[in-house]
């Protein structure tokens, strides 16, 4: 609508306008129980069929088999990089890790304080631009699960496939954050998914956890309660006060989703923005430029450089100005970054391509 921007942040990000109008009219007063969902009892019948649906909805669209736990935690993606080698892993256990970006870096940093991490491939010394073949990964066969980022938000690096662990369950792992019900997932090929929800599915403040059942009641002793899987999947999510709001959020998001058609149809609108924002730089003779290579750009979040850098905090401002904010890339790698999740409409794609090739026209 008029007063609303396009917001290209890459989390906190933008969240589907018809989710925010629902939860405006249930504010107040959450369909005739008198109360908003902020103040109701995490333990209330109102709440339990909140959480109750929000999980039913994303095991419909993600088609998790029952022999996996959803679980909503707090803490963000950031407290699974050690919950992982915590409850995966005793602390002499190897495990391997591909290092694809910089939140791949940090989990395998958190995750040598609990274990025996060993990098099998990383990707900075080409900036963080390449995903490498799987054939080629030296993995070791006693590791006791593969992490990998599935898409790492500040370089746009994603997988379009995923390798298959050589350890002896075959455990991959994957943080999941960024790209997380932008598409379909098989989400059998994974021992443990995991996602901050804040950049496709809500608000911070809720992390999500799909778990295969088996894996869960190994925490290593020193485990604090906070982040052994076992207590939350024994109480549902519900050992503590949840981040009830985030959840009851995440749940509207799904409905959406579910209503759009699921996740086929999400991919092919995500794919289509996408595509048109990648041809533009590739058609631009040069002038932007995406360092990324082609097989395995994201469709979540699109970095560029522009050739004369000097211009690129004008782009940012001049963009601003036209109600596109948060075009800065990260403090870490400069440039410009679109995050275009779910929610992100293609009007919001296309009218940014027509800005960049109005404001190339304006400074070739
Ligand atoms: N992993 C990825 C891929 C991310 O993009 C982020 C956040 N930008 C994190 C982990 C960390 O998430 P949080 O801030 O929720 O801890």
């Amino acid at each position: 609508s008029e007063d609303r921007v396009f917001n290209f942040a890459a989390g906190p990000a933008t969240l589907p306008e018809s989710v925010l109008k629902k939860a405006e009219s249930e504010l107040y007063n959450w369909r005739g129980s008198g109360m908003s969902v902020m103040e109701m009892s995490h333990r209330g019948k109102e709440f339990l069929s909140i959480i109750q649906k929000a999980e039913s909805d994303l095991r419909t669209l993600l088609d998790i088999p029952s022999d996996y736990a959803v679980l909503f935690l707090q803490g963000g993606a950031t407290t699974q990089f050690a919950a992982l080698p915590l409850n995966l892993c005793k602390p002499n256990d190897a495990v391997d890790y591909m290092v694809t970006g910089s939140w791949s870096d940090k989990s395998l940093k958190e995750a040598q304080k609990y274990c025996k991490p060993n990098v099998i491939w990383s990707g900075k010394s080409e900036k963080y631009t390449k995903i490498p073949s799987f054939d080629g990964l030296d993995q070791n066969p006693d590791a006791k699960y593969l992490h990998i980022c599935a898409n790492e938000t500040i370089h746009g690096v994603e997988f379009k496939n995923y390798p298959t662990p050589k350890n002896a369950n075959g455990l991959l792992v994957a943080d999941m954050s960024s790209n997380f019900c932008s598409k379909p997932v098989d989400v059998t090929k994974f021992g443990l998914i995991y996602a901050g929800a804040q950049k496709n599915v809500g608000p911070s403040g809720v992390t999500i956890v799909i778990i295969r059942k088996d894996l869960i009641g190994y925490a290593q002793e020193i485990t604090p309660v906070m982040l052994d899987y076992k207590i939350h999947a024994e109480n549902n999510s519900l050992y503590n006060t949840p981040p009830c709001y985030c959840i009851y959020m995440c749940g509207l998001v799904f409905e959406d989703l579910l209503e759009q058609g699921g996740l086929k149809e999400i991919e092919k609108k995500n794919m289509k923005k996408a595509g048109i924002l990648y041809d533009a730089i590739d058609e631009s003779n040069g002038f932007y430029r995406c360092p990324v290579e082609k097989s395995v750009r994201s469709l979540m979040n699109v970095p560029f450089t522009l050739e004369k850098s000097e211009l690129e905090a004008e782009f940012v401002k001049e963009a601003a100005k036209e109600k596109m904010l948060q075009l800065k890339g990260h403090r870490s790698v400069g440039g410009i970054r679109a995050s275009i999740y779910n929610a992100m409409p293609l009007a919001g794609v296309e009218k940014l391509v027509a800005f960049m090739k109005d404001f190339q026209a304006r400074h070739a």
